[in-house]
């Protein structure tokens, strides 16, 4: 095993830190690794695609985990998966399609590790229906800093599972993970799209419609104001059954069209994303959408569209880009209103903004609550970003919301105990497991998390 000095950035490739990384190939090393930490500490890395600094340790010491990648067991009559952190969720799901099954959960990127997903409890569009990816794992090995190796699940040990599930990193290291794949006939999903008009016929499009999708989205226009305020186009879908298809896709139902993978150039100019530059593609984006319509789309183009290009976020330019997601619980629906006046108001382009709906959660700081949540793509350059983004941290945290920490990049320390009620007890079962406090992020410095 080498040790390389690197700098590591997140996806928004802001704030970049150096750190020795190393590169364990099995559980054995990994609990070496953890036995002499250093003064900085340790911390696991899967594939980098959280937006901030959670997967960063500055001058300390992170494991890269991609080389602990093997799928151990697929059993299709239970059905479930026994596989290594640091297998990315696209190997797994494409080891999982011929048997048809699929994963239970899926952020909109698969270029994630299931270590990963399991830090940040990643949620998907089915969140409403289905909860976030943990509630659908059985069990996870877990490598606790203080030189145990632990099994855990939700009915024997609930505090240590819990506090992990969501715990970006900062319980141990997750070696393995066992989860429920669920049935599909097909690798596509029969969508639904339909354009709306403004933020009381998005909310009511996606709340009127959750018994009857599993997965469920609004593309939603950041830009528009007035009585175009919060207008969007709906995109709702379910997976398709055999008898859908046809041709030769009904002859191999379980197999997924192929598309060529596209680049983004290496460098691109600062200030390219510009709210005039936003404003016309939200324009053409908008009337581009069908009224309504139903299709089939392929697995991935429905979850990931953007994976289609490799390096999207250097659009963004040198600076970078800000992912900025909240959670606001259900009756608070005029914040909402108030986030997307603010925005629309504001000189700083959200793009790419998508409104989903929540349903319970489990998992101390975990990001999902009842009701609705707002995600989006700032450039990390725009002007009066900072002011913006302190006031929606302000708004959410009284409108009882919080931010996901996964994406964070710079929310203020004094807020975090309002929006996540149950950090105290998250503390707790966090120091019995590292009573050293071995497990350290960027993240975790810049907020306070161990205190
Ligand atoms: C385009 C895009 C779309 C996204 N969409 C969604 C979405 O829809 N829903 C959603 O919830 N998230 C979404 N995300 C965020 C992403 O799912 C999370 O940030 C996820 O944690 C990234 O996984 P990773 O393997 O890249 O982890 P990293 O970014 O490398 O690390 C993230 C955290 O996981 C910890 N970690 C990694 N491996 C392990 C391990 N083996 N043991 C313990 N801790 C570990 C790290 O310490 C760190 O705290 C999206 C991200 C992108 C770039």
């Amino acid at each position: 095993m080498s040790t390389e000095e690197r700098l590591l950035s997140g996806w928004g490739r802001t704030a970049a830190t150096r750190a020795r990384v190393r590169t364990p190939a099995g559980a054995a090393d990994v609990a070496a690794l953890l036995r002499h930490p250093g003064e900085r500490g340790v911390l696991a890395r899967g594939l980098g695609r959280s937006y901030g600094d959670a997967a960063q340790n500055a001058g300390g010491l992170v494991l890269d985990m991609t080389a602990m990648s093997r799928i151990k067991a697929i059993d299709r009559a239970t059905p479930s998966v026994t596989a290594e952190a640091g297998v990315s969720l696209k190997d797994l799901a494409n080891a999982l399609l011929p048997f048809g099954l699929f994963l239970p959960v899926t952020p909109g990127t698969q270029h994630v590790t299931l270590g990963g997903a399991i830090a940040a409890d990643v949620h998907g569009k089915n969140h409403h229906v289905d909860g976030s990816l943990c509630a659908h794992v059985t069990s996870l090995v877990l490598q606790s800093p203080a030189g145990e190796r632990l099994t855990l699940d939700r009915a024997t040990t609930p505090d240590e599972f819990f506090a992990t599930a969501g715990g970006m990193g900062l319980t141990g290291i997750v070696l393995e993970a066992t989860l429920t794949p669920i049935r599909i006939e097909t690798a596509y999903i029969a969508e639904q799209v339909a354009r709306a008009p403004d933020l009381d016929a998005t909310m009511e499009g996606l709340a009127s419609t959750d018994a009857s999708h599993r997965y469920s989205v609004a593309w939603i226009d950041c830009l528009a104001r007035g009585n175009r305020l919060g207008r969007s186009v709906l995109m709702q879908g379910d997976h398709a059954p055999v008898e859908m298809l046809s041709g030769p896709a009904r002859a191999k139902p379980l197999e997924l069209p192929q598309r060529l993978p596209l680049a983004a150039p290496p460098w691109l100019p600062s200030g390219l994303v510009r709210r005039e530059t936003v404003a016309v593609f939200n324009e053409v984006y908008f009337r581009r959408a069908p009224v309504r319509a139903e299709r089939l789309t392929p697995l991935d183009r429905f979850f990931y569209p953007l994976d289609s290009v490799a390096g999207w976020n250097r659009v963004y330019g040198r600076r970078g880009l800000v992912q900025y997601q909240l959670a606001l619980p259900l009756g608070s629906e005029h914040a909402m209103r108030e986030v997307l006046e603010r925005l629309a108001a504001s000189p700083a382009p959200a793009t790419l903004a998508v409104l989903k709906r929540f349903g319970p959660q489990e998992g101390l700081l975990s990001f999902p609550l009842p009701g609705w949540t707002l995600a989006m793509d700032l450039p990390a350059d725009a002007p009066q970003l900072s002011e913006l983004l302190d006031g929606l941290d302000e708004l959410t945290a009284e409108a009882g919301g919080r931010v996901y920490l996964a994406k964070d990049s710079r929310l203020r320390p004094e807020l975090l105990e309002a929006m996540y009620p149950e950090l105290p007890r998250w503390r707790e079962v966090r120091a019995r497991l590292d009573p050293a406090g071995a497990m350290r992020s960027d993240l975790a410095r810049r907020l306070g998390l161990q205190k």
